[in-house]
């Protein structure tokens, strides 16, 4: 007894001593690139080319959002741990929602074709707006930056009519996930190792949060993967004739 206690505590302490060294690694390494250029445009400012005081900026730039997506994205982990991630249920149309993520995105990315596909009259569903939204920008976004340039990002919404359901898939043409690694990739801080994703931005939180809010606003969520692609699928119930006009708040 007093033994699985222990060890309990121990694992305990080695999953905290494990978060703080991902935590601290993903802080240092744009805060080191961020204090190098920015030493270097103080020291040699008039020995740079514009070109280069201008790619300097732009990596500070750079580097200063990830720390941002990082630093928001570890409140809202922090938040569902202790489940006070507030939510504002309402019935909602998502396809304007989506479109706005889909322009966001493609702002972004100008390299990437962007398709949108949906069936006319889609029944509204119950959502938390800001948290859908969410949800669409971390798959589209992740369809986009584990995709070559000059590939097609679909999206699609569709009705279930059987289940009474909406299903929105986001599509991309990327070289897909390797189904021995496809249960890890909603983990936590969960990466995985291949050179697509080494040379790629991220910090594993994305797909842990897309899930939880997901089945918070009880949905479901799929993915299939091939070296043609991925499809991330997210599942929501049609919004009920009772639900429609209410405004529902829980924490
Ligand atoms: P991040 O993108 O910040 O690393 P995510 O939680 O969003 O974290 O994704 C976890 C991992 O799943 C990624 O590191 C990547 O290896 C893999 N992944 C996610 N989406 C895709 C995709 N559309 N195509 C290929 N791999 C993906």
């Amino acid at each position: 007894m007093q033994n699985t206690e222990e060890e309990n505590i121990n694992k305990l302490e080695q999953a905290h001593i494990d978060f703080i060294s991902t935590v601290s690694h993903e802080l240092r390494t744009p805060l080191t690139s961020i204090r190098g250029f920015a030493e270097t445009l103080l020291s040699s400012y008039d020995r740079l080319t514009p070109e280069q005081r201008e790619k300097f900026l732009q990596i500070i730039k750079d580097q200063s959002n990830r720390l941002i997506n990082l630093v928001e994205n570890l409140l809202t982990v922090s938040k569902m741990q202790v489940n006070k991630e507030l939510m504002v249920y309402k019935t909602t149309d998502i396809v304007p929602l989506t479109e706005t993520v889909i322009q966001m995105i493609k702002s972004q990315y100008k390299t990437h074709y962007y398709k949108f596909e949906y069936e006319k009259n889609l029944p509204k569903i119950l959502v938390d707006t800001d948290k859908f939204q969410q949800i669409m920008i971390n798959l589209i976004d992740n369809a986009s930056k584990y995709s070559d340039e000059g590939t097609t990002v679909t999206v699609e919404i569709k009705q279930n009519y059987v289940e009474n359901k909406v299903e929105i898939t986001v599509k991309d043409e990327g070289s897909g996930i390797d189904p021995k690694d496809i249960d890890k990739i909603f983990n936590k801080f969960s990466r995985i190792d291949s050179p697509l994703t080494r040379k790629i931005q991220g910090n594993g939180l994305g797909l842990y949060i897309t899930k939880n809010l997901v089945e918070k606003m009880d949905g479901e969520i799929y993915v299939k993967s091939s070296e043609q692609g991925s499809e991330f699928k997210v599942v929501f119930k049609e919004a009920t004739p009772e639900d429609s006009g209410k405004k529902k708040i829980n924490e």
